[in-house]
């Protein structure tokens, strides 16, 4: 029996219903701890295991936050995504303009990573409408695969499962299928620091630097957590670090503040950035697969 396993990034516009749909694909199938919080400020949030699949949901906070600067936001966290994707989830609903979505749309198109393409609330529009806005979003992505569901009521999503385990691409999975560790939750907080980093340096920095969570001790009232960011060059280092520690500092208060949501928990965070020239950002998910081994 082949294994499969992958990444399965969730994006759409805020209220098309991107965490429902998390919640009822994750569910209570879900074998780790995601964030308790309502808002998504995460990108990893659930992983499903079944017997010979693992899928990895995530979701992209620059399309679903309102405070990030739309347009700018977003595009920059479709380029990350696409870097980590196996399959993208594009969710829409009934009532969401075709149009909005085109931009994201062509940039997911021309990865080349398969799409499933959601008409989500459909328990609310006439069959009629609902069969031309699918039919409609068939002739736009036809190399794609295109559904309504309800995410809310349940309906479809129990086929999307299927489609998503049919794309998953084989592989070993990421995360042990048996045991809670805390190295899935070192993952989660290199993700939730990686977050942060995207949100307070220009677009160049993020992409040339990683996070790698070194010391995990989940004490009585407290989590110590150290984590390394890694970079290329010494002037990189001087930029996450900033005038006086002052980008870094603010790096560490928005992590800190997440990661404590989080894991429900008093965290202690300490960063430190260091140069490592041969520091390789092509094979990312097998570089994580490598820490979580660790
Ligand atoms: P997100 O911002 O994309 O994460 O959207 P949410 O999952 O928070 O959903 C936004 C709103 O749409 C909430 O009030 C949900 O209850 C509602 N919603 C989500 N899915 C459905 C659905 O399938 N049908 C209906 N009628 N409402 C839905
Ligand atoms: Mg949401």
């Amino acid at each position: 029996m082949t294994h499969k396993s992958g990444f399965v990034n969730i994006i759409g516009f805020p209220n098309v219903g991107k965490s429902t749909l998390m919640n009822t694909l994750v569910g209570e199938r879900m074998s780790i701890i995601t964030s308790k919080a309502q808002t998504t400020r995460h990108r990893i949030r659930g992983i499903v295991n079944g017997e010979d699949f693992q899928i990895v949901y995530s979701d992209t906070p620059g399309i679903l936050d309102a405070k990030y600067k739309m347009q700018e936001g977003m595009m920059k966290f479709v380029n990350s995504a696409i870097k980590d994707a196996d399959v993208f989830l594009l969710l829409t609903d009934i009532y969401e303009n075709s149009e909005k979505l085109e931009p994201v749309l062509k940039k997911v198109e021309n990865s080349g990573i398969p799409i499933i393409l959601l008409v989500n609330k459909i328990d609310e529009g006439e069959q009629e409408k609902v069969a031309d806005i699918i039919s409609a979003w068939k002739e736009r992505l036809p190399d794609h695969k295109v559904a309504p569901i309800s995410a809310l009521h349940g309906f479809n999503t129990a086929e999307l499962l299927e489609y998503i385990i049919e794309k998953l691409p084989e592989g070993e999975p990421f995360f042990p299928k048996d045991t809670l560790t805390d190295k899935p939750m070192r993952f989660f907080i290199s993700e939730i620091i990686r977050e942060k980093i995207l949100l307070n340096y220009k677009q160049e920095i993020p992409y040339s630097c990683e996070v790698v969570v070194e010391e995990y001790f989940d004490e009585e009232k407290i989590v110590k957590i150290r984590a390394l960011i890694i970079v290329n060059r010494d002037s990189q280092k001087a930029i996450i670090i900033g005038q006086r520690g002052s980008a870094i500092k603010r790096v560490g208060i928005d992590s800190r503040k997440d990661i404590q949501a989080f894991i429900e928990k008093k965290v202690h965070l300490e960063l430190f950035v260091k140069v490592d020239k041969d520091w390789r950002n092509d094979e990312l998910k097998l570089k994580r697969f490598g820490y979580l081994g660790t």
